[in-house]
């Protein structure tokens, strides 16, 4: 207690100093701020933030959020027993692959489907499966680093695969993979370069032509990592020019994976799908125990998947959070501004400005947004987001010169109040 109350005065010390006015009664207060500390000795480590700078599928962030569905499944799940590997109808023991695969043909058209861990073990999988002592041909356009050190060529290595690349950074040609060809060829691996473009005197060979390459010989698969694998097609939407899952497949590529938690706005998982027959081997490997995901993961991703086929694309929050109009986000900012315009302590003014996608996926892309620019009459703008991202719960910004920015993009109505609170914890108003 002695300590909390030490550090609570040396704070406010601190701020005094930096020119911060405290006013009212300062017992009151100094009784609150140990309060507070005291509850955050018994916190949780992984905690709700506000994410306030606009970018949705912040990586560091948790990615995507999950549907009000996808939750209320989730803890269905969680509490009850279920059906997990049971099947009902005939009493006997069930496979937990059979969950959702039927959604994800649906969604997606293809002959068969799973799920794994992530879309990084979906790489691993398939490359340790299909392409182990063998060849993979890559172009060297799509030797990708993914956040976190999970690199394609060091992923290939790790599965036992000889990587086989071909083509230049910017150019790659039909006739470079073909030259490539040879009887130790197990596949042509197609990567999404999610997180960068290539922009200028380029060329890439299309999934149809690998297709097409891959049919002049025997055994030789084409997969297409998609990293973020989309089913809405944001595209027709004017947001950047992500492939839609389905549309993928229909070129008759072998395997297709993709994220679970990027723009799907899903739980973590690694959505494998394409043709039966890879599957089939896929699921009898013994690294699909390994790799399997758990009920919680099947549930969310069971709603998330309900979510797309009713056309109910925008209960999903990633989805909603991309598609959401100027207007909408617009009258969060004002809300929120009204809401703190008469503290003195602030200075607010609504900016257009651009909100990111994140998550590793469509770089170029900046969507239209309002932001709230905010002063503090006496707190610099790294120390005003260094206090609300410390405070409870914790608000995250942007800081652009003196001012920190809060994209209304990334923080929802429900949010506000709490928003305003974390506010008005730095004005020292009792
Ligand atoms: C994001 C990404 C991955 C990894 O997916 P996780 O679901 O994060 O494991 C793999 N490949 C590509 C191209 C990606 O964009």
């Amino acid at each position: 207690m002695t300590v909390h109350i030490r550090k609570a005065l040396e704070g406010m010390r601190s701020d005094i100093k930096n020119g911060i006015v405290i006013n009212g009664d300062l017992t009151g207060i100094i009784w609150n701020t140990v309060e507070k500390m005291l509850n955050e000795a018994d916190e949780n480590r992984l905690k709700r933030v506000i994410n306030g700078t606009g970018t949705i599928l912040h990586t560091n962030l948790g990615r995507a959020r999950l549907s009000k569905e996808a939750i209320n499944r989730v803890a269905e799940v969680a509490v009850n027993y279920s059906n997990l590997e049971f099947e009902i109808e005939s009493g006997t023991r069930g496979s937990r692959h059979d969950l959702v695969e039927d959604l994800i043909k649906q969604a997606t058209g293809a002959e068969a489907a799973m799920v794994v861990n992530n879309n990084a073990a979906a790489v691993y999988f398939i490359l340790k499966t299909f392409a182990k002592g063998k060849e993979v041909i890559v172009s060297r356009g799509q030797l990708v680093e993914i956040g976190g050190s999970f690199r394609i060529s060091s992923i290939m290595e790790e599965s036992g695969a000889k990587l086989v690349e071909v083509g230049t950074t910017n150019k790659t040609h039909v006739k470079d993979y073909s030259d490539a060809l040879n009887d130790e060829t197990a596949m042509l691996l197609k990567v999404h370069t999610s997180n960068f473009k290539t922009i200028g005197f380029t060329k890439t060979v299309s999934t149809e032509e690998l297709v097409e390459i891959a049919g002049t010989r025997d055994e030789v698969m084409v997969y297409e990592d998609l990293g973020s694998g989309v089913l809405y097609d944001f595209a027709k939407e004017g947001i950047g020019e992500e492939p839609v899952v389905h549309k993928v497949l229909e070129t008759g590529v072998d395997l297709v994976s993709f994220s679970g938690d990027k723009l799907l706005g899903g739980p973590q998982a690694g959505i494998i799908a394409g043709k039966k027959k890879y599957i089939d081997q896929l699921k009898k490997h013994q690294l699909a125990r390994v790799l399997r995901v758990d009920k919680m993961s099947f549930a969310a991703l069971e709603a998330t998947f309900k979510a797309y086929l009713n056309q109910r694309h925008k209960d999903i929050p990633t989805v909603r959070d991309m598609l959401q109009s100027l207007e909408e986000v617009k009258e969060k900012a004002e809300e929120f501004s009204d809401a703190i315009s008469g503290w003195n302590s602030f200075q607010a003014e609504i900016i257009r400005e651009y909100s990111m996608v994140g998550g590793g996926t469509m770089p170029d892309v900046r969507i239209p947004t309002y932001v709230v620019k905010l002063n503090h009459e006496a707190l610099a703008a790294h120390s005003l987001a260094d206090k609300l991202r410390t405070g409870t719960p914790s608000v995250i910004v942007r800081t652009s010169g003196d001012s920190i920015l809060l994209d209304f993009r990334t923080i929802t109505r429900g949010e506000l109040p709490d928003l305003i609170k974390a506010m008005e914890r730095l004005t020292y108003r009792d």
